[in-house]
């Protein structure tokens, strides 16, 4: 832990990303830990977004301040950058391009598919999620923490713990909740904002993709296909898929629940979940993804039914 602040301190700017198709985790831990380090730094720090992020995310401070790929400008020498929530470092997207720039590189994450990529690697496969990480970084390096920070911590704890469900979840987990709604964080809001406002899109395109539901091996895996033309059809934007895959998870039958999404004709995104036993991060690193136990995902360069049986090929194998 001292090491960062060694290496902080040292640096010219220290500059913050987290990963494409961003989750509350990945938003969250970014804004707290950029939040509380430009207390300390001020202006050194800058905040990357290294995608689009999600409206329901647009409640929390300073997601407005985020710089995309086409406004970074020069990236300063004897820069550091932090990875937050990344399993692989081709996670960040295409700032992956700029990565011989950065002088070194702090890699904070909780999967346990994590390559081990940076300088420094803090990296806690048991931690519910990167927000906990974050926390106790804040915590053990005497930096501020605020009202603010605290909101963005709870949304990237709940949102990984599939709200404190999943067995991620731990007493310590618990701990640090306590301790964030200490600061008085409107819980509530935070609750209606991530979780009851879905959108008439993302409503039209649960119930299109929901249509074409199919079991394998005894209903214990349940899929479904999502295609650019019904994406197209509903105007859905990519955010929109989100909560298909652990609906189908939550079939009562089902161990695993894996949503095919067909990017364009040759890139398709697949999601995995599983409940009790099977671990989906195996099934994504096939595929060069990765994730948690219960939770993985890949891209496959390849047709839709082909990736598709290609997956499949793969979670049947290991259901048997
Ligand atoms: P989702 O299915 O929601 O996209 O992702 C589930 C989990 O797997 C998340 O923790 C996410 O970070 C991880 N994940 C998803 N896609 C990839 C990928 O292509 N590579 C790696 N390393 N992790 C992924
Ligand atoms: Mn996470």
């Amino acid at each position: 832990m001292n090491n960062i602040i060694r290496e902080l301190d040292r640096s010219k700017k220290i500059y913050l990303i987290s990963h494409i198709n961003p989750d509350g985790d990945s938003i969250g831990s970014l804004l707290a830990l950029g939040t509380s380090l430009q207390y300390k730094y001020m202006n050194k720090i800058v905040l990357l977004k290294s995608d689009a992020i999600p409206t329901k995310f647009n409640f929390l401070k300073n997601v407005d301040t985020l710089i995309d790929i086409d406004n970074i400008g020069d990236i300063e020498e004897d820069s550091v950058l932090i990875t937050l929530d990344c399993g692989d470092i081709f996670r960040i997207g295409e700032f992956y391009n700029y990565i011989d720039k950065f002088k070194k590189i702090i890699n904070i994450d909780h999967h346990v598919s994590n390559s081990g990529f940076g300088y420094i690697n803090i990296v806690e496969s048991d931690s519910s999620s990167t927000g906990e990480i974050v926390f106790n970084i804040i915590k053990e390096n005497n930096l501020k923490i605020d009202k603010n920070i605290a909101t963005a911590l709870y949304t990237a704890i709940s949102t990984d713990t599939g709200s404190f469900k999943y067995d991620n979840a731990k007493a310590e987990t618990h701990r640090v909740v306590a301790e964030l709604l200490e600061f008085n964080i409107d819980k509530n809001q935070i609750i209606q904002e991530i979780y009851q406002n879905r959108s008439i899109e993302k409503t039209n395109i649960f119930i299109e993709s929901l249509k074409g539901l199919e079991f394998y091996c005894n209903n214990n895996i349940g899929v479904i296909i999502i295609t650019e033309k019904m994406m197209n059809n509903i105007n859905a934007s990519s955010q929109d898929t989100d909560g298909i895959v652990e609906f189908i998870r939550d079939i009562e039958s089902v161990e695993v629940a894996c949503v095919i999404k067909e990017i364009n004709n040759s890139k398709v995104k697949i999601s995995l979940r599983s409940k009790k036993y099977l671990d989906v991060s195996e099934v994504a690193g096939v595929f060069n993804g990765g994730g948690h136990i219960r939770a993985a995902g890949c891209t496959i360069k390849e047709n839709i039914d082909f990736a598709k049986e290609q997956t499949l090929k793969e979670v049947i194998k290991r259901l048997r």
